[in-house]
């Protein structure tokens, strides 16, 4: 089977602080990856079924509670990895230097972690999904790069970046990652955000690169200017 004839990957806008969650696997075995399963696990669990597909874990792009689920800065987050572990045989793919802060928002055990170093490989079928360490807007954010797709977490959005304002958050590793690591990839890939902040739903990195001030970065100083300091 070709891999792209392989590939599951679906786009379920949820919630109400317009989160995507995305579901991606492999159709030859059943089995997918949920990133980011707060707000429903069981509409999530429905949605991968009523394609005749199995939920088999989790991926997380960073440990805020709009994504994993869990209580931070006094709001709590319902559904989320906790509960999905409790619905589903599943093991959590978290970058390593998120890992710490994720057991203490969510209540996760390390058992139920994998923690992953950028440049892993995590394989579904014939699908092989590459995890990205994208730090800024979180000390361990990472984005799944899988087939041309780049699932992007708050790192990224269609027409922005995630803040870098918040606790963890880093605007010098947020400049490295927009600049180094995302400024690597082709422009035929196509951004997939964690919200749905933008005009589109998805986009090319080449029309991002055209049209996002956030990859039109040209300079240190620049970013800082950018960033108001
Ligand atoms: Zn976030």
């Amino acid at each position: 089977m070709n891999v792209n004839d392989d590939l599951y990957f679906r786009q379920i806008p949820l919630g109400p602080m317009q989160n995507f969650v995305y579901l991606i696997g492999s159709r030859r075995v059943g089995q997918c990856l949920v990133v980011d399963p707060a707000w429903d696990t069981n509409a999530l669990i429905n949605a991968a079924g009523e394609d005749g597909m199995t939920i088999t874990g989790a991926l997380v792009t960073h440990y805020h509670p709009d994504h994993v689920g869990g209580q931070m800065m006094g709001f709590k987050v319902p559904g989320g990895i906790a509960e999905l572990i409790g619905k589903a045989d599943a093991k959590i793919h978290v970058n390593k230097y998120e890992a710490d802060g994720l057991i203490k928002i969510t209540g996760v055990s390390e058992n139920d972690l994998i923690r992953h170093t950028s440049g892993d490989l995590v394989e579904i079928g014939d699908v092989k999904i590459e995890l990205l360490h994208t730090p800024g807007h979180t000390p361990g954010s990472q984005c799944f790069l899988v087939h041309s797709r780049l699932v992007a977490g708050d790192t990224l959005f269609i027409g922005g970046c995630g803040r870098v304002d918040l606790p963890g958050s880093d605007p010098n590793a947020m400049y490295e990652t927009l600049t180094g690591t995302l400024g690597k990839l082709s422009d035929d890939v196509v951004l997939y955000p964690g919200h749905d902040y933008g005009a589109t739903p998805s986009s090319s990195l080449a029309e991002q690169r055209r049209t996002n001030a956030y990859l039109r970065i040209r300079s240190l100083e620049e970013w800082q200017r950018m960033m108001g300091r």
